[in-house]
């Protein structure tokens, strides 16, 4: 749907929605149609991913079939590891039949989250998760759950464009990292967890989750507006008795940190891409997985969206969203250049874009297994 079909929506509107804090556009309803069904993937592997959400950016994703907010998880044998919780995600885990589910208790199962960036569209639904939580199978049994993030970006990103300063959001803290987000959330909620520890003795937040900002060696957070984000090497930050987890700087500017996930468990390797455009990082972060989750975007639609003529707001906006994601006709080179086993594709930009046209352009330079991810896969090792 361009603006001019859309009343409601200025392009104007629109373009300054866009440019606001990297987001991205309203997936147009009615246009999905080339987009193939299939039955989700299935995997009875002790190891595998299983993708929750696949939309990329924050419009509800009216796809056919429909993709849900970015959110995936990693499950090692009974247990489950969350990457990002985008919108959807607690209906997912309940149709993913992840932790005890028949018992309504899907989040049992659940060892960890790890957010790979703070844009709302990767974690939408941590607020669902960490307040219905207790109702839903958190418990305070085994330890709190931990959820690790970036850290507080510790100053606000320059102005794109040729705009005046808008006012600042939070003043008192305008970026707040992981464990600040997480004690927000339960801020927010605290008339409800405190009428509940009192009315029906429920365990209390502090029991049942904790955030963590993940911390990344000084030099490399000194310039948090650089572009290209600064090379490092892998950084371990998390381990329990099934995966040991490091991380790494991507390229999502203007958002940083945004990070990049590497699980080792028994069985092999699992990365998570987060949002990012090519990353050297990400290579090396990648080397050798069995499975590389990649997300993607169509430059062909994003010229489309923004067509030259463009004023300096739309080209900070179309620079924005090619910069920040990487091009499909990219990804299967790099994930060659990885040495993954198998690539799969999600947080697709746009969401409805035909599947054999994400299918022709990521094979190029891939000689690998390539899966196009739909909600619901379970891909194994
Ligand atoms: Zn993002």
């Amino acid at each position: 749907m361009s603006p001019s079909e859309n009343p409601a929506l200025s392009r104007r509107a629109m373009l300054g929605g866009f440019t606001a804090a990297g987001a991205l556009p309203l997936l147009a309803p009615g246009t999905a149609a080339a987009v193939a069904k299939r039955a989700p993937l299935q995997a009875n592997t002790r190891t595998k991913a299983v993708l929750l959400g696949t939309n990329g950016g924050p419009g509800w994703g009216l796809t056919d079939p429909p993709r849900m907010g970015i959110s995936s998880a990693l499950v090692v044998g009974d247990r489950y590891y969350l990457i990002d919780a985008g919108e959807g995600v607690g209906f997912r885990l309940m149709e993913a039949r992840l932790g005890n589910w028949e018992a309504r208790a899907a989040l049992s199962g659940l060892r960890a989250i790890f957010l790979t960036h703070l844009h709302s569209d990767h974690i939408s639904d941590l607020s669902n998760i960490l307040s219905l939580g207790l109702y839903n199978g958190l418990s305070a049994a085994d330890r709190p759950v931990p959820i690790w993030g970036p850290g507080n970006r510790g100053e606000l990103p320059p102005v794109a464009g040729d705009r005046p300063e808008p006012p600042v959001v939070s003043p008192q803290s305008p970026t707040p990292g992981t464990k600040e987000t997480v004690e927000s959330i339960v801020r927010t909620f605290a008339t409800d967890f405190n009428d509940r520890a009192r009315d029906g003795g429920t365990p209390v937040p502090q029991q049942l989750f904790a955030g963590h900002d993940i911390l990344l060696p000084e030099q490399y957070l000194a310039d948090p507006n650089g572009t290209p984000h600064p090379r490092m090497s892998p950084v371990p930050f998390y381990e329990d008795d099934r995966v040991k987890a490091s991380t790494t700087l991507v390229q999502h500017a203007p958002v940083f940190p945004a990070l990049a996930f590497r699980f080792e468990t028994e069985d092999g390797v699992v990365v998570f891409s987060g949002d990012t455009g090519p990353s050297k990082n990400l290579v090396e972060l990648a080397q050798g997985a069995n499975l590389l989750v990649h997300e993607v975007i169509a430059e062909e639609w994003a010229a489309e969206r923004y067509p030259e003529p463009r004023s300096p707001e739309a080209e900070a906006a179309y620079q924005h969203l090619i910069q920040s994601h990487t091009a499909v006709e990219e990804v299967g080179a790099i994930a060659e250049k990885a040495d993954v086993s198998t690539l799969v594709l999600s947080h697709f930009v746009p969401g409805d874009w035909p599947v054999g046209k994400w299918q022709r352009a990521a094979r190029r330079g891939f000689s690998g297994k390539l899966v196009i991810g739909a909600d619901l896969d379970e891909i194994g090792i």
